[in-house]
């Protein structure tokens, strides 16, 4: 059989289905997994000194000869092996504890590579438990180098592993060049075999600093590439549809506001439009911090498409928010004579019979939806605009299906999740992007404060007096990421003790993410309507929830979540005329923690919020780690690896500004981010 990259690692050499099971354990399915199983760090075994001058308690590796071997049992239940080394400069003991079988791989006179930990006792270096490898004319692997640590786990080890993936390489080692000789030679990049090479087992330091550099840039280039291909397709001159300008209904519609836009909306509202009207589809995402109202620029936007006669349809991850858009929507378009209509799991087959025989006759002018309207059997007659609201919520992928309900609709994304810059340009490297930072004049501040849990009684008590001065408040249940249901439970629990004490006397409701739909609503809906008072809730209130009269929010188990996250839960008060006050609560008072919920209480703006949660927690964590839509990074880390990332997204630009050059590229993508980007590269 020949041996390729796809071949299962069951049929690789000295593997076997027992052993593949463990390496599935490690995500490794194939022998090309295998090879991408990047070691985890290194550590440097290649400065080999006389035993003379070994350091004492330090990690040292050398060379010598083996003398005599000797097996004695000085307890019972012991076995201790002793193994005597010499080289011109000294004698050194190995031992080993319980691992008899060791004896029998040493002969008087071998030549070994020995590193470990060195005591030296009575002026004799010992050594216990060494790493130690034959001196034999073959490649050293696990000493006397510069040697890879992988992740790794209990049934397979380090040595294992090296000797697997050394074989690997050398049964599958001609790894093809995916990058175009230019921008190689460009951006002095190590090949693609010698990179995969001294990725696992670098020749020096500087040779595995080159391969490192050379994969990172790969990775990144091609994700690139994937995405400026996108947009360049969704951008194709005249295929879009070109609005008209502003006609009587959108006009109505933007004088009717209550309020006149900010400096930053009207920005962004004039990139929409100019967009909207271009012939090339619009592929705009607007990102604004919580509450600096986004939602009326989509308003005005679909007023736009259906005053052409084209329909509109805006998704939103959750059913609470699109609830919420439908009523914003119903108040700000319906008086018009737009026709809306909701879309969602939660509606009894008939209604949604009837909701998709509309949309398809055209008798819809604007859909709010959740993931419910991606489904195939939601048909639109003219669909004229996409707009998805919390993008980070949905991936690539999402976006693209609910584009392609409509031949080339414009499309609009909007986040409250402020990004840095450079996430933004991995995981929205295919939009134009519109920055609202300013808020809608008079908003306070939300005072902020991170507390101990023996301010419990103080901090509930103070909910109780906002609720009798007629404000509302939430409190937000701990976080628990392994599973739903013990989150319910936690939630419940907070929800059932916190009515027998504190809120006795004040209507309070709960929501999460596993009650039925109905239940949800109607909680919801008693608390805008100011009939609930405190809404105990898990983080299904994350996003878009605007109750201005909620002037308070109590977050139990603040230290669970990550800054951007708490972010997005404060932005649900400070929405109206009152003081709003933001207590985050944690029982953990470590430093780090007390330090990391002070930065909420000291910072205001989410996006040096969103810097420092990347910064502390890293891009996996960022979002959390429930749902994101950002491709899966096996080398590269994009907050420590800007650099090349910058240089990456400059080498694409111009990839796929040349035909010729994209073309060569183009295969691979499908291959390797495929999941990430739909079908669209895939054939
Ligand atoms: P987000 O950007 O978080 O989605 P919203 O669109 O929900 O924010 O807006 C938050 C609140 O601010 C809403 O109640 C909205 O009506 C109000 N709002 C939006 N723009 C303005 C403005 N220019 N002036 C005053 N209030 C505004
Ligand atoms: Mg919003």
């Amino acid at each position: 059989m020949a041996i390729g990259r796809d071949t299962n690692i069951k049929f690789i050499k000295g593997v076997g289905p027992a052993k593949a099971a463990m390496l599935a354990k490690l995500g490794i399915f194939t022998l090309g997994d295998l090879l991408e199983h990047y070691p985890r760090r290194y550590e440097d075994r290649s400065q080999l000194k006389p035993i003379r001058a070994l350091a004492d308690g330090e990690l040292q590796t050398f060379q010598a000869i083996v003398g005599a071997v000797t097996d004695s049992r000085p307890r019972r239940g012991l076995t201790l092996t002793k193994l005597t080394v010499r080289d011109a400069t000294g004698t050194a003991q190995m031992v080993w504890f319980n691992q008899p079988y060791v004896k029998k791989w040493f002969r008087p006179g071998m030549e070994l590579i020995i590193s470990g930990k060195v005591e030296r006792r009575y002026g004799q270096v010992q050594v216990s438990h060494p790493e130690v490898e034959v001196v034999d004319g073959a490649d050293l692997l696990h000493t006397g180098r510069i040697v890879p640590v992988y992740p790794a786990s209990e049934s397979v080890g380090q040595r294992w592993l090296r000797t697997l993936i050394r074989q690997a390489l050398d049964a599958e080692g001609d790894r093809p060049e995916f990058l175009p000789p230019e921008v190689l030679a460009q951006h002095k990049l190590m090949g693609s075999r010698a990179a995969l090479e001294n990725i696992h087992f670098p020749a020096d330091a500087a040779a595995l600093e080159a391969a490192r550099r050379r994969l990172v840039f790969e990775e990144l280039y091609l994700l690139q590439c994937g995405l400026l291909y996108l947009k360049s397709l969704n951008r194709q001159e005249g295929a879009g549809i070109k609005h008209g300008p502003d006609d009587a209904l959108v006009k109505k519609v933007e004088a009717a506001l209550p309020f006149a836009l900010t400096k930053d909306q009207r920005t962004a509202l004039a990139e929409i439009k100019a967009d909207m009207e271009d012939a090339r589809p619009m592929q705009r995402l607007v990102q604004g911090d919580v509450g600096s109202g986004k939602t009326v620029l989509a308003a005005i936007a679909l007023a736009k498409t259906a005053a052409d006669g084209y329909q509109g349809a805006m998704m939103a991850p959750t059913e609470i928010l699109a609830e919420q858009h439908c009523h914003t929507l119903a108040q700000l378009l319906a008086p018009h004579g737009v026709r809306i209509a909701a879309l969602t799991g939660s509606l009894t087959k008939r209604t949604r019979e009837e909701v998709l025989n509309r949309l398809r006759d055209g008798l819809v002018d604007v859909v709010v939806g959740t993931h419910a309207l991606i489904q195939e059997d939601v048909i639109f007659r003219h669909l004229g605009l996409v707009v998805t609201d919390e993008q980070h919520r949905f991936g690539v992928r999402q976006r693209a299906l609910l584009q392609a309900k409509g031949p080339t609709p414009d499309v609009l994304v909007m986040t409250a999740t402020p990004i840095p810059r450079t996430m933004a340009l991995t995981v929205y490297g295919d939009l134009d992007v519109s920055v609202i930072r300013e808020l809608p004049p008079g908003r306070k501040p939300v005072k902020t404060y991170a507390v101990g849990g023996d301010m419990r009684a103080r901090v509930y008590n103070f909910i109780v007096k906002e609720v009798a001065a007629g404000r509302q408040g939430y409190v937000v249940c701990p976080l628990v990421e392994e599973s739903d249901k013990l989150e319910v439970q936690a939630a419940t629990q907070l929800y059932e003790q916190l009515k027998g004490t504190y809120f006795r006397d004040i209507s309070c409701a709960l929501v999460h993410g596993r009650m039925k739909a109905t239940e949800k609503e109607a909680a919801m809906r008693a608390f805008y309507g100011g009939e609930v008072k405190v809404l105990v809730a898990t983080t299904v209130i994350e996003v878009g929830v605007n109750v201005p009269n909620a002037t308070v929010m109590a977050v139990e188990g603040a230290d669970r979540f990550g800054l951007a996250q708490l972010h997005q839960l404060r932005g649900r008060i400070g929405r109206g005329e009152h003081q709003s006050y933001c207590i985050l609560l944690s029982d953990n008072q470590s430093p780090e923690t007390r330090e990391r919920l002070a930065i909420m209480a000291q910072v205001q703006d989410g996006f040096v919020l969103a810097e420092k949660d990347l910064e502390l927690r890293g891009p996996g964590q960022f979002f959390g780690t429930r749902q994101h839509g950002m491709p899966d990074l096996k080398i590269a880390d994009i907050v420590k690896d800007t650099g090349v990332l910058l240089e990456a997204r400059q080498a694409a630009q111009r990839t796929v500004a040349a035909p010729g050059l994209f073309a060569a590229v183009r295969p691979v993508l499908g291959k390797r981010f495929g999941d990430h980007f739909g079908m669209i590269f895939q054939g």
